[in-house]
């Protein structure tokens, strides 16, 4: 596979620098989360007729009734997930195209990422490849067990809405750990929650309302 990762018109830099700057009058101020949201061609995670678009701050299709979550939430929960600086250990649920995924690999040292629709995720793996983005283990399985193997994670993010936060998520959290994820049923409000786990028990911050797919049991 060939991406084109320059970019022209819609999809060059200088769309995407236009994205960054509506980002930081959005409130996004970390500047290694810009930096990054900047050097990611987000354009190659998307089906060509839509690439146009990718730079809008909106949330695309990408097939098995999915969409690509919206530049600006994928900044803020990665800003949220990382407010103490860089983490070693990330678990992302929901890969999807990968264009989070891609956002956490730049930022974090490795990331674990877990979706339940295999051709997804193989399209991601391949694009995240080509990207030499390599510090990225993958698995096809149900995020709601979250990836035990490999625990205690310093950051969990979450890409899907559920009604309610999955226990063993809180308990791959390492003690000062933080888990981002939107809370909510499906179709009704959702609230983005960061939980930060402390010696004893875990700190729950409500911020603000989002809109998310499902967080669907099982695989597909
Ligand atoms: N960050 C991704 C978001 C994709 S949408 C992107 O920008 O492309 C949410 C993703 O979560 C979908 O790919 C969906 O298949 C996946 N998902 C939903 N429930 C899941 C579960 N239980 N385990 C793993 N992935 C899940």
């Amino acid at each position: 596979m060939t991406l084109d990762l320059q970019g022209i018109g819609m999809t060059s830099p200088r769309t995407r620098k236009r994205m960054v700057k509506r980002l930081e009058e959005q409130g996004i101020s970390d500047t290694n989360v810009l930096e990054a949201m900047f050097n990611t061609p987000r354009h190659v995670f998307m089906d060509e007729a839509l690439s146009s678009r990718a730079y809008e701050d909106t949330a695309l299709p990408i097939g098995f009734n999915q969409t690509i979550s919206q530049p600006y939430i994928v900044a803020k929960m990665t800003e949220l997930l990382l407010v103490s600086g860089r983490l070693a250990k990330v678990l992302e649920i929901g890969t999807g195209c990968g264009y989070q995924t891609a956002i956490l690999a730049q930022l974090t040292d490795h990331v674990y990422s877990v979706e339940r629709i295999l051709a997804l995720q193989k399209k991601a793996k391949d694009i995240l490849w080509d990207l030499k983005l390599k510090n990225i283990n993958y698995l096809y399985g149900d995020g709601h067990l979250g990836w035990a193997d490999y625990a205690p994670f310093d950051g969990i993010l979450v890409a899907a809405a559920a009604p309610e936060v999955p226990e063993p998520l809180l308990q791959q959290l390492a003690v000062g750990g933080v888990l981002v994820i939107p809370v909510g049923e499906n179709g009704g409000p959702q609230v983005l929650q960061r939980i930060t786990r402390t010696a004893l028990s875990y700190k729950v911050e409500h911020l603000e309302a989002v809109s998310f797919v499902p967080f669907l049991p099982g695989k597909d």
